[in-house]
């Protein structure tokens, strides 16, 4: 999910980025349509302007030009050509733009002019070259002609001819009057309409010859005015409003629309060209502009645009890469959480699953797996609350990852198992780390006002020997554990057999659960003879058979029973069971002895033991200072003070207390000082080596020393030969248990054997 977002979000941030990077080239390209759109217009406007103004200047000359013609068709004579001249001059002083008049007849020879002139040396208008073409024009048009410019030299200046014919009323010409317009001076005409970078170009209709271009100059002039347009030029002109407007010049001429096109220079310039029509002086008006001013506004929008575009890009980059830094942060700690105990922050199970690659690989080192379990820590979490249970969790893992540093691994397997790899497969130093650790949990937790005691119980399997995999690894290493679970506080390894007897336990284990229901249990009756050979009690002994394992000893199952919980309904049975018999039995013998009865201490962590237990005689009538309850000390280290107080409480009802096993486990002077016993039962093995090995013969000596001292009652268990006896009775100890006196019985054989005792 996680990974998916991460890849997602930059997915989600290169298709934003191309959103845009497509966004932008849209905009631009926009843009830079309306920035060619917007000169386009500025043009056509511009075109429009100019013909106004043009068409009015040349429309006021035109009626001037009127004027004059009446004024010739009126005078005659000599008189009349030095009144014209005065009036030239005077109107050539009023406008400094007219460079001279001049009124010729028909045939071109110029017979008035302005005073500035001389008539007889001016040329003949239909004869010169630069003004036939025109002065023929104007011979034949009702209106004005423009004619081409040229330099006049009598008076050393480029002019712009303006001219008309005078016509009488039979539309007889009988003069054509000329005006020249100083060329440098029309500038005036339209110079509010010449923008930066735009040039105006005006040409003549079908001779090309152009009367004006902006801002270039009088030395330009010859270039400029002296020929017209090339034909190659005009054919290019003509191509491109073809190709680019849809037009030619002749629909402009009639349309009188205005054309806006882009057009390659002949100097290879690219520009953004007009031309426009102005009919009744058959004028071409000719924009230009430079495309590059046109593109260097579109760059400079365009570069805004990117400054923008990367400015949201990076903010964009930043951001997402906030959030992925947030999602690959997030994700680091969740999967540092699913590869990690929550409790105690030390690797889990997924952990060593994952990692276990970094062991197992082909030339790997050999290594150890040491599994660790928690000897009475499900007590305390049960009896103490789970927080207590999770703060003795947190010191114990604190303490191993202590204890164990380098070249290992340490993890918490669930619940009150820890699993190690170290690299390490010697089998001292592997015992010498085992020691350490179960050192390191020994140590009393402290936690408040309160002390936890736990211990560990350590199986240890070896890679590659005893497993190729992290299962069969744990398994290895968790059957050497529960091996040395049996005795607590201790480690094991691995083996074959331990194998083969855990496969055992388990179906054990199976058959175990049913046994209750299947009437599988029963009880068997050992007598304890006193001194006089007189019955004292007997131990009542369970039996399981079970139709697939046969007859299973208790050494085989209790413990297992124990281990999974079974133990407080079994006990139960015993009880109940005993009870049921031997009351029975007493009272049909009408004799009284002593009633063993083996007690798991997993029964004392029972709800309600106690109570049960009382209950339980009350029901029988069994003499309750005849009851005996045997206890081995080997468990009791843990809890110690709670199993005092209710033994304490135990023996307030009534009954007795044995301590079973005695000089096995954990024996010491002072826990039996603590310990309210009535009885101890000397372990069958020093009875066994008790005339062969001389330390046991001293351990069994200061033991009856000891009861003596105690003034408690002592019982030899497993005696078996009458020497063993003989050496027992003669030490002072006067209880016996074995088969050199009966082997565990069953009711109806106990019941024979008492009678038996009678008659003795
Ligand atoms: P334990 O309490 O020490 O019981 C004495 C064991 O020694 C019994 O074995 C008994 O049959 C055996 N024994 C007695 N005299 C001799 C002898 O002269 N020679 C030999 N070789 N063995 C002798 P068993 O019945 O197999 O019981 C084994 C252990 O199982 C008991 O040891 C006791 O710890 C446990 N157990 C038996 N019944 C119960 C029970 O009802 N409840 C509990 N919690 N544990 C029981
Ligand atoms: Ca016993
Ligand atoms: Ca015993």
């Amino acid at each position: 999910m996680h990974r998916l977002i991460k890849k997602n979000i930059w997915t989600l941030f290169y298709a934003l980025l191309l959103f845009g990077l497509a966004l932008l080239v849209f905009i631009n390209y926009s843009q830079h349509r309306n920035i060619v759109r917007k000169y386009e217009t500025e043009l056509r406007y511009l075109s429009e302007s100019t013909r106004n103004t043009t068409f009015h200047f040349l429309m006021q000359q035109e009626m001037f030009l009127d004027l004059l013609g009446m004024e010739i068709l009126q005078g005659d004579g000599k008189k009349s050509f030095e009144k014209l001249r005065d009036l030239f001059d005077h109107l050539m002083q009023i406008n400094p733009t007219i460079i001279g008049f001049a009124v010729s007849d028909a045939e071109g020879r110029i017979y008035v002019a302005s005073s500035n002139n001389d008539p007889t040396k001016l040329p003949n208008l239909k004869k010169q070259k630069e003004s036939r073409e025109t002065f023929l024009q104007a011979l034949q048009s009702p209106h004005m002609i423009l004619g081409r410019p040229y330099y006049l030299k009598p008076i050393g200046s480029w002019m712009l001819p303006l001219r008309k014919a005078v016509r009488d009323e039979n539309q007889r010409v009988v003069a054509v009057i000329s005006i020249g317009l100083r060329l440098d001076n029309t500038a005036v005409i339209w110079k509010n309409l010449i923008k930066p970078h735009t040039t105006l170009d005006i040409f003549i209709d079908r001779y090309w010859y152009r009367i004006f271009k902006s801002s270039h100059p009088p030395s330009k002039y010859p270039d400029l005015y002296a020929s017209p347009l090339p034909k190659n030029f005009l054919k290019r002109v003509d191509r491109g409003l073809k190709e680019k407007a849809g037009v030619s010049f002749d629909t402009l001429r009639r349309s009188g629309r205005c054309a806006v096109l882009p057009f390659t220079s002949m100097e290879k310039e690219k520009l953004l060209v007009s031309w426009s029509y102005l009919p009744r002086y058959a004028l071409w008006i000719h924009y230009h502009f430079p495309m590059s001013m046109i593109w260097s506004e579109t760059l400079r929008v365009w570069s805004l645009n990117t400054a923008i575009f990367l400015l949201i890009s990076i903010i964009l980059y930043t951001l997402f890469r906030m959030i992925h830094r947030i999602e690959t942060q997030r994700s680091k700690e969740l999967i540092h959480q699913a590869l990690h105990d929550h409790l105690t922050g030390l690797p889990n199970r997924n952990y060593l699953q994952k990692h276990i690659v970094e062991w197992i690989h082909p030339g790997a080192e050999s290594f150890a797996i040491i599994f660790v379990d928690l000897d009475n820590f499900k007590n305390i979490n049960d009896s103490m609350g789970h927080h207590y249970g999770d703060m003795i969790l947190i010191e114990i893992a604190e303490r191993l990852t202590a204890t164990i540093r380098e070249n290992a691994l340490v993890t918490r397997h669930g619940g009150d198992e820890f699993i190690i790899l170290v690299r390490e497969s010697d089998g001292r130093r592997l015992e010498k780390i085992s020691h350490s650790i179960i050192e390191a949990i020994s140590m009393p937790v402290q936690i408040g006002e309160l002390e936890f005691n736990v211990g560990a119980s350590i199986g240890i399997g070896l890679y590659p020997r005893d497993g190729k995999d992290l299962y069969e690894l744990l398994s290895a290493a968790d059957i050497a554990m529960y091996r040395a679970k049996k005795t607590k506080n201790s480690f094991a390894f691995f083996t074959a057999e331990l194998k083969s007897e855990r496969k055992r336990d388990s179906v054990i284990e199976q058959e175990l659960r049913g046994a209750l229901e299947k009437d599988e249990l029963h009880l068997l009756y050992q007598p304890q003879i006193d001194a006089k050979g007189r019955l004292h009690g007997v131990e009542a002994l369970l039996r399981w058979h079970n139709e697939r394992l046969g007859n299973v000893p208790p050494d085989r199952f209790i413990h297992i029973a124990e281990e999974i919980g079974l133990m407080p309904r079994i006990g139960h049975y015993v009880m109940e069971r005993a009870l049921r018999d031997i009351g029975g039995l007493q009272n049909r013998l009408d004799q009284n002895f002593c009633l063993s009865l083996n007690v798991s201490i997993r029964q004392f962590n029972e709800k309600n033991f106690i109570d049960k237990v009382s209950k339980q005689i009350e029901k029988h009538d069994v003499d309750r200072s005849r009851i005996v309850l045997e206890i081995t000390e080997s468990l009791f280290i843990e809890e110690l003070e709670s199993i005092v107080r209710q033994l304490e409480t135990l023996r307030d009802l009534g009954l007795r207390i044995s301590l079973d096993d005695f000089g096995t486990g954990y024996s010491s002077l002072n826990l039996l000082r603590r310990l309210p016993v009535d009885e101890l039962k000397i372990d069958k093995s020093f009875i066994d080596t008790l005339l062969t090995d001389k330390a046991s013969e001293a351990m069994v000596k200061a033991i009856i020393t000891l009861c003596k001292t105690l003034g408690l009652d002592i019982v030899a268990e497993g005696v078996e030969e009458r020497k063993q006896h003989e050496w027992l009775k003669r030490q002072g100890c006067h209880i016996y248990q074995g088969y050199h006196f009966a082997k565990p019985l069953k009711l109806e054989e106990l019941e024979g054997f008492i009678l038996s005792l009678r008659q003795i």
